[in-house]
């Protein structure tokens, strides 16, 4: 299924357990609003290549559109249209005040020069200038684009407007009012959700092997932060490789910090041949790596990879979901009948936009926080909607998705009905 069809499919789970009104459903059924252009840029050899841009604005009851962007080559709307759905549940589960939004541009930046990048980027914000704002729609980092992209579409922003700002985009760097803290949020704040699990199941992290698929900006950081609080990395991937750890003791701090060093690459070879087999780790598939002896499965990369085909195959006891949309329904059933606990992307990944709720706030008011103020302030949200999200969880003996996602359409009901939508 794609992964629209996945998050309705979600959506109508949640709404049959909370009696959702129908009035609201069929408003959360649909996007708001839909921008689809065409991007011009000018490339480094002279010649013009056009890009597919979007931006979904799917609803914005609790307060503006929020959410990334996505540059990616296999984006297209259908997928746009699932991340700004889910951005929306997001938001609600976590009870920051926005809607959801989300937008791509389907190309492989890893392809374009930075000069180009750059091009592409304002190109962006050009065709969304009239749509896009501190009190309209804010978007921010997602798969392939970096705080320095953020700080082009700040840039460019501000330059149509005629002066600052820096509220229009979060994520940005530091240094033109990005919040500390922002880089590493998401995978903090997938931390707090875990830290909740361990004291709840009485977990040792000493014994406890964890495999993290995918390592871009949250899947580094999460196997950054399980190492430290003694967790036994075992197994990792990227884009092309996956990399599992044969001596039994989990990855060492030496192999631990290289991959850190080669920013979201795992290869730790010294060898340069992804095929190489080197004395204290293996290659293996993707697909394999999905199914490793494990106990905590962090899945930090795209959509659909634990499907009803692999789901039977899963050994972990837990998936910690950093990825949006990485579990398709099919494979929530199978793994809640072999009691595999989900922590759902709609809650598990929220540490982000909600470090970047608190850089939008800061960027507002011209008065900056700690990074030690920004970790206090996620970990209680984190915490008191995990605790929430879970009595709702126990009460109805349903799986925790569908109790996030209760959560948040009570939250959106609400605003939906004091609107006067519904
Ligand atoms: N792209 C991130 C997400 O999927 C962050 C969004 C944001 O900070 O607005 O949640």
């Amino acid at each position: 299924m794609s992964p629209l069809q996945n998050a309705l499919t979600q959506l109508k789970k949640a709404a049959d357990l909370v009696k959702l009104d129908p009035a609201v459903l069929e408003i959360l059924k649909k996007p708001k609003k839909i921008h689809q252009f065409s991007i011009p840029v000018k490339m480094d050899n002279g010649q013009t290549k056009v890009f597919d841009g979007y931006r979904v604005q799917w609803n914005d009851a609790r307060g503006p559109f929020k959410g990334g962007i996505r540059f990616h080559p296999k984006t297209d709307l259908n997928e746009v249209e699932a991340l700004s759905f889910w951005m929306t549940i997001k938001c609600a589960a976590v009870g920051i005040p926005y809607g959801g939004g989300k937008g791509g541009v389907t190309v492989d930046p890893k392809k374009l020069s930075t000069t180009e990048l750059e091009r592409l980027t304002r190109g962006y914000t050009r065709a969304l200038k009239n749509d896009i704002g501190p009190e309209k729609d804010i978007p921010a980092p997602d798969v392939y684009t970096t705080p320095q992209i953020m700080g082009w579409i700040m840039d460019e922003f501000s330059k149509i407007k005629g002066y600052n700002v820096p509220g229009v985009v979060t994520g940005k760097p530091l240094e033109i009012g990005g919040s500390a803290g922002r880089g590493t949020a998401t995978a903090q704040g997938g931390f707090y959700v875990l830290e909740e699990i361990v004291k709840k199941m009485k977990i040792d992290p000493k014994k406890t092997k964890v495999v993290v698929q995918g390592f871009g900006n949250a899947g580094a950081n999460m196997a950054d932060l399980c190492f430290h609080a003694g967790y036994k990395i075992i197994g990792v991937s990227d884009s092309q490789t996956a990399v599992i750890d044969k001596t039994g003791k989990g990855f060492d701090s030496h192999v631990i910090a290289k991959m850190k060093e080669k920013k979201g690459v795992v290869d730790i070879c010294d060898c340069d041949d992804l095929k190489c087999s080197c004395k204290d780790h293996i290659h293996i598939t993707n697909e394999k790596l999905l199914e490793m002896d494990c106990d905590i499965l962090v899945l930090a990369a795209l959509e659909n990879q634990i499907t009803k085909k692999n789901a039977g195959r899963v050994k972990a006891k837990i998936i910690l979901e950093l990825a949006n949309g990485p579990t398709a329904p099919e494979a929530d059933e199978k793994l809640f009948k072999k009691n595999v606990l989900v922590l759902p992307d709609v809650l598990a990944n929220a540490g982000g936009v909600t470090v970047s709720y608190f850089e939008w706030v800061q960027n507002l008011a011209n008065y900056y926080w700690s990074e030690k103020e920004v970790f206090e302030k996620l970990k209680k949200i984190m915490v008191e909607n995990f605790d929430e999200a879970w009595k709702i969880k126990e009460k109805n003996k349903t799986d925790f998705r569908t109790a996030v996602f209760a959560l948040a359409l009570g939250r959106l009901e609400k605003a939906i009905k004091a609107r006067g939508w519904a």
